[in-house]
């Protein structure tokens, strides 16, 4: 049996263009394929809203999180307003947004005023799981609306997880087994599912999600677990590139990538795919194609093999942390002191992707995940401010931030003629560390953030030159 998964993500769901392209592919490949599943993202911007609404209520502003909650209603009743829906179709799917932003506004108002630290997060997970439970009813009703069997599936009810609430990994076990119960006797039935992507839930029922950007992953573990053929991202560029577009305007498209090219660049800050979904996809052998919503005719970035040919593919930026010991003091080993912040902030066993000391051990510098979640950065910061009272030697330090560029490509090491030319374009930059990643995929180099676009560029221009 032939299964394509196809993933739209918010900018797709966001507005009704978006929703009309996706339309249209659906009834495209559905001549195509035997069975078809979606997984869906929140409308654009609409995740943000929903955890700056869960900040207010465990805060207990009434007014902060009402007032988003009515935001949220004008924008998910505009976008129907402009979708060609029946009144039966369009008055049910009014029904449904009013039921689960007042379920939502209820959760809000149930948060006890003495919830733990530790249970701040579970209380997040419950709140944000209402962008993408939103858009799959809206995907759905337009799917019945032209004919076609679409239902909105809850994520929590297929997808498994651990209980690490804003960072939690699917149970692949688990999931394969509720796959096999509440999806495959749809698709049996000609159903199209609509899977909402980035939540799930734990054994015994918790919402949870799977960190920002989390509906790639979704689609990769719908993939896996159902054996489908094909996984595609529909999103707003035309595939993966050689750079950021809104960075680097001339950024050009990747048509053909590696597993492990692909998961470099968006380990090391390539927003565009969710950092943890490439591994099930290569274990599974399991083809990805990057395509543009809005320009459906165009093939998009292919990813499909473990090898692709020698040199540079693309350049990404994230953002990191410097420490310099104001003295000469050695600041010892700073690679376990962050881990162990970091756990501590996270709640989970994040690692430090990076990090890199001077010879002197005056100054050492460290990239975290952008899964670790949006203020870990900043709480890492605030963490590392004072110097740690049970060190034998408590060395004060100041923390700035610092920016890493990786360059990805294919056996990097191994064209020394390239590696000298990468070496010359960072000729007048300010570089603290330089470091080769595993396996010859990646390069990286940390900056100060105001060398940063013209070290991007300048590695771009590279790219393009030995492409
Ligand atoms: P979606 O809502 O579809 O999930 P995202 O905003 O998560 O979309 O990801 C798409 C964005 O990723 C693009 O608009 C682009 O600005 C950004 N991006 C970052 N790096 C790259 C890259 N190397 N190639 C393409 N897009 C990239
Ligand atoms: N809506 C979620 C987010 O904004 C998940 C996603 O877009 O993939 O992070
Ligand atoms: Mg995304």
């Amino acid at each position: 049996m032939s299964t394509l998964i196809m993933k739209f993500g918010g900018t797709s769901v966001g507005m009704t263009m978006g929703l009309t392209q996706l339309l249209s592919i659906v009834l495209y490949e559905r001549e195509r394929w035997e069975r078809l599943m979606l997984v869906v993202s929140a409308l654009d911007g609409v995740t943000d809203q929903l955890i700056e609404a869960a900040h207010l209520a465990l805060l207990n502003n009434r007014r902060g999180y009402r007032r988003i909650v009515a935001t949220l209603r004008t924008r998910h009743l505009a976008l129907i307003e402009h979708l060609p829906l029946g009144i039966t179709e369009r008055n049910a799917l009014q029904a449904d947004i009013d039921r689960l932003l007042f379920d939502m506004l209820d959760t809000c108002q149930n948060i006890p005023d003495n919830l733990s630290e530790a249970a701040k997060p579970e209380a997040i997970d419950r709140i944000i799981s209402t962008g993408e439970r939103l858009a799959a009813r809206i995907v759905a009703a337009l799917l019945r609306q032209n004919n076609l069997r679409g239902v909105a599936i809850d994520a929590t009810d297929v997808i498994i997880t651990d209980d690490v609430f804003g960072n939690a990994t699917p149970i692949l076990p688990l999931t394969r087994e509720r796959i096999a119960t509440n999806l495959l006797p749809l698709l049996n039935r000609g159903i199209i599912p609509v899977i909402t992507g980035f939540i799930g839930a734990t054994e015994s029922g918790q919402p949870t999600t799977l960190g920002r950007g989390g509906s790639d992953y979704t689609a990769s573990i719908v993939g896996v677990c159902s054996d489908a053929q094909e996984v595609w991202v529909w999103t707003d560029v035309d595939g993966m590139m050689t750079a950021d577009p809104r960075e680097v305007p001339s950024a050009r498209v990747i048509p053909l990538l590696s597993y492990n090219e692909v998961a470099e660049m968006a380990y090391f800050g390539a927003r565009i795919l969710h950092s943890r979904m490439i591994i099930p996809l290569r274990d599974g052998r399991i083809p990805l194609r990057v395509r543009n919503v809005f320009k459906p005719q165009q093939p998009g970035t292919l990813v499909h093999t473990n090898t692709t040919p020698t040199g540079f593919k693309a350049v990404t930026t994230i953002q990191g942390l410097g420490l310099s010991a104001q003295h000469s003091g050695p600041l010892y080993n700073v690679a376990a002191l962050v881990n162990e912040r970091l756990s501590t902030i996270t709640g989970s066993s994040t690692d430090v992707m990076f990090s890199s000391q001077s010879a002197s051990q005056s100054f050492a510098c460290f990239v975290i995940p952008t899964n670790a979640g949006p203020d870990a950065l900043h709480d890492l910061q605030n963490s590392l401010a004072t110097p740690l009272s049970q060190l034998d030697e408590p060395t004060p330090w100041t923390s700035r931030p610092v920016s890493v560029v990786t360059v990805v490509g294919s056996r990097l090491g191994e064209d020394h003629g390239l590696t000298a030319r990468l070496l010359e374009t960072l000729a007048g930059m300010r570089v603290y560390a330089l470091a080769q990643g595993p396996a010859n995929a990646s390069f990286s180099v940390v900056v100060e953030p105001e060398d940063a676009e013209a070290t991007v560029l300048g590695i771009h221009e590279l790219i393009i030159a030995s492409g």
